[in-house]
């Protein structure tokens, strides 16, 4: 047990879960969240419920963020409630949510410039890991406060990475999940294609599943999109946003990526066709159709 008080922003897929594991540590946690929905529930499981981030972080010596995107991660940091404000001097901001690298650079100077300590934790597993506290941190920031925070990450995860500095984990993290969209992407390509060809599917795709492209993606993932199964482990939006996040880093350093640019195109269209609310296997739905 300890009484360290920790606060979690963002209470969806990831973050409940990683909110979740902390409570069973004895962690003394407060929880915000946009839809007070999701974080009432982690009220019933023992959490304090904030009504603000900024209300969730005063007094917090952690606070962990699990957020869409870089807009989302701005405003819930620095917007009007805004955690960042509130926080004690020597405190610790955790940004795990999946960004840009030049967004996470921006915000651990503006916690340094206020007296916070920064780090960022980008995760990899998905929905069951975070609720079975079995992520892996990819961490970027000081050894020392990496230390001071162990406690949290021990209780959120399995392993972590110090890939360097603040930035080094946002880059990892970001082709980590481009080499995950664009294998999605071809998978899906290619299950449509066995259909439309009135292949046998099971007997096509375990030639997939046995052979050189068996990755964990094709092999979770297709057998999804085979069962069409689609309760979201990772919803299609959000890859389509790390697939562009990904396709900009490349950009930055003079690679026109056009595979992740054209891997993106097949979650936007699901997005589009309405599979928005849906985990990403459910991007074949628009190439069965088509
Ligand atoms: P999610 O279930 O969609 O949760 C997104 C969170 O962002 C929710 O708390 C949501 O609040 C909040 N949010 C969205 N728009 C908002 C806004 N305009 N203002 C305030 N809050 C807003 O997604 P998730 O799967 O937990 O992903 C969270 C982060 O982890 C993302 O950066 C994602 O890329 C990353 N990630 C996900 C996985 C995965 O497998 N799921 C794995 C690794 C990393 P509401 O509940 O109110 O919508």
């Amino acid at each position: 047990m300890t009484n360290m008080k920790i606060a979690v922003l963002g209470l969806g897929i990831m973050g409940s879960g990683m909110a979740r594991q902390l409570l069973a540590a004895g962690f003394d946690v407060t929880v915000w969240n946009r839809s007070r929905e999701k974080a009432a529930a982690l009220g019933d499981a023992g959490a304090r419920v904030a009504g603000t981030p900024a209300d969730a972080a005063t007094g917090a010596a952690i606070v962990v963020a699990m957020l869409a995107n870089d807009d989302v991660s701005r405003s819930v940091w620095t917007g009007e409630d805004g955690a960042l404000a509130v926080m004690d001097q020597g405190a610790i901001a955790i940004e795990s949510s999946t960004l840009t690298g030049d967004w996470v650079f921006e915000l651990a100077r503006e916690a340094v410039a206020r007296g916070v300590r920064f780090i960022e934790a980008p995760v990899t597993g998905s929905r069951d890991q975070a609720a079975q506290g079995m992520l892996r941190f990819l961490v970027g920031g000081d050894a020392a406060t990496i230390d001071a925070a162990r406690p949290a990450f021990d209780a959120m995860g399995s392993a972590l990475v110090h890939l360097g500095p603040v930035g080094s984990a946002a880059t990892v993290k970001l082709a980590n999940n481009f080499l995950c969209g664009v294998q999605a992407a071809s998978l899906a390509e290619a299950i449509a294609l066995f259909e439309k060809h009135g292949l046998d599917v099971e007997q096509a795709m375990a030639i997939l599943f046995d052979g050189a492209p068996a990755s964990p993606m094709v092999k979770g993932v297709g057998r999804r999109m085979l069962d069409r199964d689609y309760a979201p482990h990772f919803l299609v939006p959000l890859m389509a946003k790390d697939l562009g996040y990904a396709a900009q880093a490349l950009a930055d350093v003079g690679i026109t990526s056009a595979i992740a640019q054209a891997a993106r195109q097949r979650f936007v269209e699901a997005d589009a066709a309405g599979e928005g609310h849906r985990d990403i296997a459910a991007i074949v739905e628009p190439l069965r159709g088509a």
